[in-house]
């Protein structure tokens, strides 16, 4: 297949993941540029009123517009495929830009959706207030037991809609399991793989339809911009997605699809080195706090599970302090090193409590069912010295009398 990129995909294909994250994508213009280039353009001329008649019939190849198309923008889509092993990818601004049209784009009135239970606070209110106000029935479920999707089944249910590992209690969900179930019954799954990305964890390999990403974590890595990205068949993306982000408008900023694939040249290097880092802090606060949910420890229930579908356990974790909001506010208080931060899949190690600031939006009660705890703690473990990070929670844990 000739891509607009002006690589071949039977070329790409062949290439391992690592090089596919270096030169993936890659369409160099006339100067031969070695990095690719930045196209901040907002429209493209034509030599002839012909011509643009033709590119908006379809009928000649080139772009139109940047809402449409962008340089820049298709060299990320292209790379990104590549690494998910999908036919296509379509970029959106944010990450929940593209859980929105991974949903919207596909769903109508009357349709009902099987959601998990534990997930990013804006994608529960996706699917408990936004697809409810246009009438798509939700039924939000414990995804880490396959079961309940069987369960939740209905002759109209057109979608599956989880994360695994999920943020921020990090339950892992059976992709095989689960989405054969979807198979068998014509339901789609959509898989918002944000903690692990493609260089851990693939769900299309697994039977997932259709997965979609928060870039702004891992992919650019370096806690810079908002990006998403949404994957699947060339059919689903180009025709189903496309009509709906095409004319609703979500689309990525050249400048921010230029920072992620400069993210996505490391992405493999530290995934696998913030993971390594990862599981050496888990194993240290395993020692100290009543509760660390990694599913890298052998001590998580569903570690087996994790490590047959993910090549490590990514950065991110959560632990639970006895003491409540209290005592996790006084732990954060007490960094010294780690910074006090809601986000994550940044380079830098970031601490924050999820009760009062990432799921401060879902009510007590639903955050209870999800497990977000009041002594909820998330940390995302970056690049630093892993002996300065032990250093740092030490020291803190002994100030918050842990
Ligand atoms: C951050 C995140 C999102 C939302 O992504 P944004 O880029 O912040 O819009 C969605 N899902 C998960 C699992 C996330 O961690």
């Amino acid at each position: 297949m000739k891509r607009k990129t002006g690589q071949d995909r039977s070329v790409t294909q062949k290439w391992r993941p690592a090089t596919r994250a270096i030169r993936g994508g890659t369409a160099r213009s006339e100067w031969g540029e070695t990095s690719e280039a930045l196209f901040l353009t907002s429209g493209y001329s034509y030599d002839r009123a012909g011509d643009a008649a033709a590119r908006f019939a379809g009928e000649q190849a080139g772009m139109t517009y940047s809402r449409l198309q962008n340089p820049t923008v298709e060299m990320l889509e292209e790379r990104i495929a590549l690494l998910e092993g999908a036919e296509a990818c379509r970029t959106m601004a944010t990450g929940m830009a593209a859980m929105t049209a991974a949903l919207l784009c596909q769903l109508q009135t009357g349709d009902h959706v099987v959601a998990g239970r534990a997930a990013f606070g804006s994608c529960r209110w996706l699917t408990d207030t936004l697809l409810p106000r246009f009438g798509i029935a939700t039924t939000i479920i414990d995804a880490r037991d396959p079961q309940q999707f069987v369960d939740a089944v209905r002759p109209e249910t057109k979608l599956f809609f989880f994360e695994t590992p999920a943020n921020p209690t990090m339950d892992v969900v059976d992709l095989r399991a689960v989405c054969a179930i979807a198979r068998e019954r014509g339901i789609r799954t959509v898989v918002d793989n944000a903690f692990a990305t493609p260089a851990l964890q693939r769900p299309l390999d697994l039977g997932a339809d259709i997965t979609a990403y928060s870039a702004t974590k891992m992919m650019d890595g370096q806690g810079r911009v908002l990006a998403g990205a949404v994957c699947g068949s060339a059919q689903f993306i180009n025709e189903e997605l496309l009509a709906f982000t095409r004319n609703t408008g979500p689309t990525l900023a050249p400048f921010n699809a230029w920072v992620v694939l400069k993210g996505l040249e490391t992405l493999d290097l530290r995934i696998r080195r913030q993971s390594e880092s990862a599981l050496i802090v888990a194993k240290f606060l395993e020692q100290r706090v009543a509760t660390v949910n990694y599913p890298g420890l052998p001590s998580h229930p569903q570690h087996a599970l994790a490590m047959s579908q993910m090549d490590a356990a990514g950065p991110i974790f959560s632990l639970e302090v006895a003491g409540g909001r209290e005592q996790a506010h006084a732990l954060l208080d007490a960094l010294e090193l780690i910074d006090i931060s809601n986000n994550i899949g940044d380079s830098r190690s970031l601490m924050t409590h999820p009760a009062s600031t990432t799921h401060a939006g879902v009510s007590a009660e639903v955050r209870e069912q999800m497990g977000v705890r009041e002594g909820l703690l998330r940390l995302n473990v970056g690049l630093e010295d892993v002996d300065d990070l032990l250093d740092d929670l030490a020291q803190a844990l002994d100030r918050a009398g842990l």
